[in-house]
């Protein structure tokens, strides 16, 4: 099977449609959560999720979104952002994103939109993290969002600790037989310093994990942002990459 792997869209549907034109054929889609919050277009990115063969996951943003987080626990960009949404989001997506899990297994691989170890909150930045979290799940390997960096965390073959593979990467990733915590990175607001939109096609047939970006127009985005009102620094970071 071929899965298109994408976390983190937070209704930037410019970025959402330059990754499903880019991405090769694929049997489903795996979306590791926060489709709303921050961006301009929650409801069209449900929509276009919806349309799509897919199991996704709801993130804390989403949850945000649902009113199930006090969104005192924000920043204040997110807060705004969150309040936003909130008030855009029609029934039709509300209930969709009611239905969302916050981690799950599937075809032998545990999702989870932060970590296995804590699915709505934890960022798993650094490979001492990401070795902490081994003890939380059972299948060889976890794909994770959440921080927006893609990044691979894969056991060491002493298995005391996580190595740290970090692109660009020439080509497909062997998945191997250690057990690795993956990070497709974000489709609608990257944070590793580049601005095109970050997904991950995994082929378990190959047993491999290719990375790809794809270049959207950022001020699609940006010029809908401004016209809502959202946060002028949400807005400028999405040119960033950060
Ligand atoms: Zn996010």
């Amino acid at each position: 099977m071929r899965y298109l792997v994408i976390s983190d869209i937070h209704a930037n549907l410019a970025a959402l449609e330059a990754v499903l034109a880019d991405t090769p054929s694929y049997d489903e889609v795996w979306c590791l959560g926060d489709i709303v919050g921050y961006g301009p277009k929650p409801n069209e990115c449900v929509e276009r999720l919806r349309e799509l063969p897919h199991h996704s996951l709801a993130g804390n943003h989403d949850w945000a979104a649902l009113g199930r987080i006090d969104l005192s626990t924000f920043n204040l960009d997110a807060r705004v952002a969150n309040a936003w949404t909130q008030s855009e989001l029609t029934t039709v997506s509300r209930a969709f994103l009611e239905t969302l899990p916050i981690q799950a297994e599937i075809d032998g691989f545990t999702l989870a939109h932060a970590s296995p170890r804590e699915p709505v909150w934890e960022y798993v930045l650094d490979a001492r993290q990401a070795y902490a979290n081994l003890d939380h799940f059972s299948t060889t390997f976890c794909l994770v969002g959440h921080s927006h960096v893609p990044v691979v965390f894969r056991a060491n073959d002493d298995r005391r600790r996580c190595d740290t593979l970090l692109g660009p990467f020439s080509g497909p990733l062997e998945l191997g037989d250690e057990r690795a915590i993956i990070n497709p990175g974000s489709v609608g607001q990257p944070r590793d310093g580049d601005a095109r939109a970050s997904y991950a096609l995994l082929d378990t047939d190959a047993h491999t994990w290719e990375y790809r970006r794809v270049g959207y127009p950022v001020e699609i985005t940006q010029e809908l942002m401004r016209a809502r009102g959202l946060p002028r620094r949400l807005v400028e970071r999405l040119a960033l990459g950060r």
